[in-house]
């Protein structure tokens, strides 16, 4: 049976590389019937909103969708159109995984980790005071009074909210995620030394929870400070990392470093009642129309996405097809070249050609 899956193309490089998602998907031989809705400016333009309604039901109905990366206009009203999509359908885990591949430029080896970053609280629940405003001197008198702590009356204020249900839920998800997947340790990352009513809850939540799977996983935490200098020198002793919102944002960008660089990195976001998968990089705009940047990430997110579907064998014949072009490094865009200017890179519907010719050689084989 076809499988109905909204489609976003985005903004910015996000139509070229959703496409080319989209053909990598189709090349699989698995059927899809596809339901295209807008979001960020392109829906801005065409229905005067961000995040239309259209769009969000036809996910809520789909219950998966693969989105292109799209552009939050400063001064209309959103923080960012991405937290706002997470928020409304209450896509709470954040799913990126980190995987090394044969023949793109990489400071390290052999990394194969999973972050599960969690969306909905943290600094970026988007509750901020702005400095100088009337209440926010009033907030600043307030906590000043409860704290018995000194804050300068002109602090900008950004609240941090971290609840047990939140941890609980995710920390559960992580440990879930990584058992369906043959993982074998959960490190959860905090700086509850510090932040003790927060990530001091959050450590606290996530190691009850890590020990109803002894014997399954093993489950360990570490501070962040530490965590980040350990990830650079040894990222192969990490199998799955458990983070709060923020400190998962900046752990997910460093990891992807460790592995290439933006134009690899595949992304999905996920909720009991929906999945959207995209990847990690942004709608880059200044590359927009220029076929020019790297479809992998986008492409591996479509991989995300067919595992999701319970289409395992397509998964991995297209992530493997993937790997095959990444390896031989020959039709690949700039990014993936030992220079950025050498003049044998391709483009990103040439590098999709190559990955959609391999795809039809390809025979599933462990990676
Ligand atoms: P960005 O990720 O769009 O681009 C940063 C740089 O990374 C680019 O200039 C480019 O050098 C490189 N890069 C990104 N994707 C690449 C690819 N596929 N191949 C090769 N190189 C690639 O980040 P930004 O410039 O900070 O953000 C631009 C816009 O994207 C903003 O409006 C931001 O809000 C939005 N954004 C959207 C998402 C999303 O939709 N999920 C995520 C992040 C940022």
């Amino acid at each position: 049976m076809a499988h109905r899956v909204t489609f976003i193309p985005g903004d910015g490089i996000g139509p070229e590389v959703a496409w080319a998602a989209r053909r990598c998907l189709e090349a699989t031989g698995v059927a899809f019937i596809w339901d295209e809705r807008l979001a960020g400016e392109a829906a801005l333009k065409q229905t005067n909103t961000l995040l239309p309604e259209d769009t969000l039901r036809s996910i809520r109905e789909n219950r998966v969708a693969i989105k292109g990366p799209i552009t939050t206009p400063i001064g209309k009203g959103f923080r960012s159109v991405n937290v706002a999509l997470r928020k409304q359908l209450n896509l709470y885990a954040c799913v990126r995984p980190c995987r090394s591949y044969a023949g793109v430029p990489a400071p390290v080896r052999d990394v194969d980790l999973i972050i599960v970053r969690e969306n909905t609280e943290d600094l970026y629940a988007g509750i901020e005071f702005p400095a100088g405003e009337p209440r926010t001197r009033q907030l600043i008198d307030q906590l000043v009074e409860w704290s018995k702590q000194p804050i300068q009356p002109d602090a900008g204020i950004s609240i941090k909210p971290i609840s047990a249900s939140a941890t609980e839920r995710i920390t559960r998800f992580a440990c879930e995620y990584a058992l369906a997947r043959g993982r074998k340790k959960v490190t959860a990352i905090h700086k509850a030394n510090i932040m003790k009513f927060t990530d001091g809850l959050f450590m606290e939540v996530s190691r009850r929870v890590g020990q109803e799977y002894q014997g399954r996983l093993v489950f360990e935490d570490r501070l962040v400070d530490a965590a980040s200098m350990q990830l650079v020198l040894r990222p192969q002793e990490f199998d799955v990392l458990l983070l709060p919102n923020l400190y998962g944002d900046i752990l997910s960008d460093l990891c992807a470093g460790l592995v290439g660089g933006l134009g690899v990195a595949p992304g999905a976001n996920l909720g009991d009642d929906a999945a959207v998968f995209e990847a990690v990089h942004g709608s880059a705009p200044k590359y927009q129309g220029l076929n020019k940047v790297n479809p992998t990430a986008m492409i591996l997110s479509g991989v995300m996405m067919l595992r999701h579907l319970g289409e395992r064998e397509a998964a991995d014949r297209l992530e493997q097809a993937v790997a095959a072009v990444l390896r031989e490094g020959r039709v690949v865009t700039y990014d993936l070249k030992p220079t950025r200017n050498d003049v044998s890179a391709v483009g990103t519907s040439e590098m999709t050609d190559a990955i959609i010719q391999r795809l039809k050689i390809v025979k599933t084989q462990v990676l």
